[in-house]
């Protein structure tokens, strides 16, 4: 048995991964047997980094190694060489357009589970890679052996359907009343979005995925896809697979940190908070809903507890966020010493009195401790979260 990598074979001309994989395996020769295959997403600022940051691995149990290798190596040059360096010159993305650059391992045994590690959190370079027993191709080599380095312990799974016209540009057709059905379901996840009931499940674009159903058990991600596969509403598919993945595991994030904040500078314009700390500079991107509007009321003094993931440039992007201790006052009226009730105004400079009881008292107000907009941990709205972002709800 040995394990089979593949990665960076998308572009945003189209293609992905997943099909390209799924290709591969089902040519293979045929005394060969396929394992649960693994979709693994990695740093999600890694550069060189295609759209879906998603790299492949799975398990091939085989008779003859050598000539699996001597398969793997013309399938290769005849179908995956031809992918390299597509690029799109498509307006739909306002990402950097990287050219893919596919790379593919073959593993006579699973390399050491601290390249996943190393991978998922951090940047890794090629050279510090683990030798494989065999490697095709560029810089796509880096994901392929990080997804065949991880183990799997925490996972989630994903089920995805490819259309039956890979270049299709049409909008995909999934069922709606299905995709509601499904949704309902305890163990599945992010199919809708919970705000505004829009799909989660399908891709724009080129790609020739048609949707993918995410939840916690295998079963219940097969079985989602089942039902919205067979809704005569959704698109006819040419096939699908369930995948065991590291989404929403949580994985690249790096351990919590306890800080106290220096300065809350916002981009008014853009509704970034940049969170100066006792412990680096943090960012919450206006995306971060929740995040953001607790980031923009901190201010000097306040003590924080923060996870994120650090960027190239040295500073965090932050993904999680609770105050622990804050300095933030605000004014409130007196409390009626007859009756208990909140005094009111009765307008500039006329004293204050009470609704209930009607007693009077000058003008004055209580100087109290203010409570920030949200307690305990916040987390981006569902549509903004990354793949790797472990729902707080989950514990
Ligand atoms: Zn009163």
């Amino acid at each position: 048995m040995g394990w089979l990598g593949l990665d960076d074979t998308d572009s945003l001309a189209g293609g992905c991964t997943t099909k390209v994989m799924e290709d591969l395996l089902q040519n293979l020769p045929q005394q060969c047997i396929v394992g649960e295959v693994r979709l693994v997403r990695l740093w999600p600022f890694a550069s060189g980094r295609t759209r879906g940051n998603a790299a492949l691995g799975v398990s091939i149990d085989c008779d003859d190694e050598n000539e699996l290798i001597s398969h793997l190596d013309h399938w290769w040059n005849n179908e995956i060489v031809k992918l390299k360096g597509l690029i799109s010159p498509s307006h739909h993305s306002n990402r950097p357009q990287v050219p893919s650059d596919p790379g593919m391992v073959w593993f006579s045994e699973q390399p050491d589970e601290s390249f996943y590690w190393d991978a998922v959190r951090h940047h890794v370079d090629i050279d510090d890679q683990p030798e494989a027993t065999k490697t095709w191709g560029g810089l796509g080599v880096i994901g392929a052996i990080a997804a065949v380095s991880w183990r799997g312990k925490e996972a989630t799974w994903e089920a995805i359907a490819w259309r039956r016209s890979q270049t299709s540009s049409q909008p995909r057709s999934v069922c709606p009343a299905a995709l509601v059905e499904i949704d309902s379901w305890d163990d599945t996840f992010l199919s809708r979005d919970p705000r505004r009931g829009t799909s989660l499940v399908a891709p724009r674009g080129l790609s020739p995925v048609l949707c993918g159903v995410r939840a916690t058990t295998r079963d219940i991600a097969t079985k989602a896809l089942a039902v919205l596969l067979e809704s005569e509403h959704t698109e006819s598919f040419s096939g699908c697979r369930t995948y065991k993945t590291n989404q929403a595991t949580g994985d690249h994030l790096l351990p919590s940190t306890v800080a106290v904040i220096e300065e809350v500078l916002v981009d008014e314009a853009r509704k970034h908070a940049r969170l100066i700390t006792s412990h680096g500079e943090w960012v919450a991107f206006g995306e971060g809903g929740p995040v953001n509007q607790l980031a923009r009321w901190l201010q000097q003094g306040d003590r924080v507890e923060m996870r994120g993931l650090q960027h190239p440039n040295g500073s965090y992007h932050l993904e999680q966020l609770r105050a622990i201790t804050w300095n933030a006052r605000k004014k409130q009226r007196p409390l009626c010493s007859q009756c208990g009730q909140r005094m009111k105004s009765m307008g500039r400079n006329q004293g204050l009195r009470c609704p209930t009881c009607k007693w009077k008292c000058e003008d004055s107000w209580d100087d109290i401790a203010a409570q920030p907009p949200f307690e305990g941990w916040v987390e981006p709205p569902a549509s903004s979260r990354r793949h790797l972002s472990r729902p707080l709800s989950w514990g």
